[in-house]
């Protein structure tokens, strides 16, 4: 907490790196086939008449966007074809966040964590407050790997030798899953409702089969496949390129530090916490994990307030 605290968010962000600028004037479709070509999974959002940045645009939009105009298979969703951004975004009941957050770079990382949790977002996009510049978007990821990295110099807390089950990191009950027989219109819907960033996919017995995760939708675009969400998520994930192999999982007798290390190393954002017979008991995602690193030693509770 006190290394978050003294750290500002430049210090964490890396020395080069692709920055993706949308004009609110560009066409949806366009926008998410440029985040596909570009290989990013958010730009922010430009307004050239008020010159400024007026938000973001990531994957969880694309998904309210087919989740709210899809209407049946090989159907065009006219709104994706035609509508800009600004269109989308001047649309009441969108579910769009009205105001951007942007730390400057000066801000400290503690900050920059409150702001992803406490927002319920996944991506900072840090400001050079001369200039009005944005330098780099930070994730959960980027700030874990920092830590990880760098808070290797100081005294390391004596509870990441307890384990899971013992912290109670992570959300244990009500889990939100998805049947690999289920369409991906449920799992959007699913998305929406929930408002969780996976679902772990199970198959008959209720065992782990797989994870699908918000990320994956924009396969959809890459492959020109959003008009037919009727398929189901076990076809989608067999659809799915470039994509790990398996689901990575955790177990609730691990250490909280065994865990952070595997999921650093693995590069993602939750492990699905299973028991003895493959059946989903729990997640375990970043956000958990950097809520009780860095914001709970501080008496916040981010998550659930
Ligand atoms: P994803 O996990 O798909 O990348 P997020 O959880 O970050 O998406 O985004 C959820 C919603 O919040 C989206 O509508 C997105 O446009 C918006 N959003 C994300 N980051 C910010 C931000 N820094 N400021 C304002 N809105 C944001
Ligand atoms: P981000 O948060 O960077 O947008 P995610 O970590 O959610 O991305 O997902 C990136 C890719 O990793 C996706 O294809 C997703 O299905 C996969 N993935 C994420 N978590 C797991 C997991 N626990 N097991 C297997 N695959 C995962
Ligand atoms: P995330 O959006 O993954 O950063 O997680 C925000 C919160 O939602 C964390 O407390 C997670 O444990 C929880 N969460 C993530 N995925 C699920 C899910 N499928 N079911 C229930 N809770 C979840």
């Amino acid at each position: 907490m006190e290394f978050m605290m003294k750290s500002p968010c430049y210090d964490a962000i890396p020395t080069s790196c692709k920055l993706v600028v949308f004009d609110t004037s560009l066409q949806i479709k366009k926008a998410f086939l440029a985040l596909v070509a570009n290989g990013v999974r958010a730009a922010p959002l430009w307004d050239s008449k008020q010159h400024c940045f007026v938000g973001m645009l990531t994957i969880t939009d694309f998904i309210n966007i087919l989740h709210r105009y899809y209407k049946a298979p090989l159907v065009q969703i006219y709104e994706l074809e035609e509508h800009k951004i600004e269109t989308w975004r001047g649309k009441a009941d969108t579910g769009y966040l009205e105001f951007l957050f942007t730390p400057s770079v000066f801000s400290s990382l503690f900050r920059a964590v409150y702001s992803l949790i406490k927002n319920k977002i996944h991506r900072l996009p840090v400001m050079e407050p001369i200039s009005g510049n944005i330098l780099h978007i930070l994730t959960h990821k980027r700030l874990l790997k920092f830590l990880h990295i760098f808070g290797g110099t100081i005294p390391r807390p004596r509870f990441l030798q307890k384990t899971i089950l013992e912290l109670g990191i992570g959300t244990f009950r009500d889990v939100a899953v998805i049947h690999e027989s289920s369409s991906i219109y449920n799992a959007l819907e699913i998305f929406v409702e929930r408002r969780v960033s996976a679902l772990p996919v199970v198959n008959e017995a209720g065992q782990v089969v797989g994870l699908y995760s918000r990320f994956d939708v924009i396969h959809l675009a890459a492959q020109k496949i959003y008009n037919n969400l009727d398929i189901t998520v076990g076809e989608a994930l067999r659809r799915r390129s470039l994509c790990l192999e398996g689901v990575l999982m955790c177990y609730p007798h691990e250490t909280l530090e065994t865990v952070i290390d595997r999921i650093v190393k693995e590069q993602v954002h939750r492990f699905v916490l299973v028991d003895e017979e493959r059946r989903p008991r729990g997640i375990v995602s970043l956000s958990d994990i950097l809520q009780a690193l860095v914001l709970t030693p501080a008496g916040i509770d981010a998550l659930n307030s």
